[in-house]
């Protein structure tokens, strides 16, 4: 029989692991699933000046922050959520494997990048966020990809296998690619437009017609990863102890909106582990 954990915490940044450190001194059996640990935004800042006790850069934080997980044996399962199905027991699914618990954080930070205009209005009617999930539909087709930095290049190629031609919309310097039907453009698209699915792309001169677009990026928005979600643009609605409209169901972190800040983000990592521990304790009583 599948293991079902006490809670999946999904993303590897501070709120995820405050979280999941939380979730251990609670001793729960919990997975802390991430696209990476402690990603850019950790490790990038310059100066940390508002953290307590922390007076460096981002990478002397991160190194800390890696110190005290190994101390307290918290361990980061390597995986990009591509869904989340809430219920009595969910399910999180992440690169063909499948995870699950009877509680979910949601800790997947927000895109530097931001979204493209219209693209959540055509979410499964043509524009997507996962290259292994759905590229595969487009075979012998023109597509785009909306690409955030190089470490999406891969995926890129990955859609250049099926589709005739793949324009990557690169958001990041010395964009390059191997396969010749990889057309590079070093611009955002404006908008995408279509009728029932996506048909083109509108870019700052003229349009680009396309059957399906990728957005290839850290953060999807919250509403393409868990069904019924609800949201508030790129932000998801949460009460004060961290709970969303779907009972299970936590977010913390950058997640649920301003301020983008470390210290309010491993806050809320911190309420939503005690208020998923308050929600089981409630169903085991
Ligand atoms: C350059 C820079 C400097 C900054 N300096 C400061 C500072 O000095 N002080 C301060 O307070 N704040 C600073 N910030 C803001 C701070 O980085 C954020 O507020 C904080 O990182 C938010 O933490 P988070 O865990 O909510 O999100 P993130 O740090 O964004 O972490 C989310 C993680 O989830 C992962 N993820 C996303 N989707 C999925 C998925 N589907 N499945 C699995 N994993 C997923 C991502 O890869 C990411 O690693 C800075 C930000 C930047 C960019």
């Amino acid at each position: 029989m599948e293991k079902i954990y006490d809670v999946i915490v999904v993303g590897g940044g501070i709120a995820g692991y405050s979280a999941a450190l939380t979730l251990k001194s609670l001793k729960r059996d919990a997975l802390w699933l991430g696209a990476e640990l402690f990603g850019e935004k950790l490790r990038a800042a310059e100066y940390v000046r508002n953290y307590p006790a922390v007076c460096g850069n981002g990478s002397l934080f991160a190194d800390r922050l890696e110190e005290q997980m190994h101390r307290e044996g918290i361990v980061l399962t390597k995986g990009r959520a591509d869904a989340v199905y809430a219920g009595e027991i969910f399910t999180v699914t992440a690169g063909g494997e499948s995870y699950l618990a009877r509680a979910v954080i949601l800790a997947t930070g927000v895109s530097q990048t931001g979204a493209v205009q219209g693209e959540e209005e055509f979410l499964g009617q043509g524009v997507s966020y996962c290259a292994v999930c759905d590229g595969a539909l487009y075979r012998g087709k023109v597509i785009a990809a909306v690409v955030a930095s190089q470490k999406y290049a891969e995926e890129v190629e990955y859609l250049a296998g099926f589709a005739n031609t793949v324009h990557a919309f690169c958001l990041y310097p010395d964009a390059h690619f191997s396969k010749d039907n990889i057309v590079v453009h070093m611009e955002k698209p404006l908008r995408v437009e279509g009728g029932m699915r996506v048909e083109r792309l509108v870019l700052r001169e003229g349009a680009l017609d396309v059957a399906g677009v990728f957005c290839l990026r850290d953060a999807a928005p919250p509403a393409a990863l868990v069904g019924g979600l609800e949201t508030q643009g790129a932000q998801v609605v949460i009460a004060r102890d961290g709970s969303t409209n779907l009972p299970g169901l936590f977010a913390a972190g950058d997640v649920t909106g301003r301020p983008y800040q470390y210290a309010k983000a491993a806050g809320e990592g911190l309420v939503a582990a005690y208020s998923a521990q308050a929600y089981l304790a409630g169903k085991q009583s």
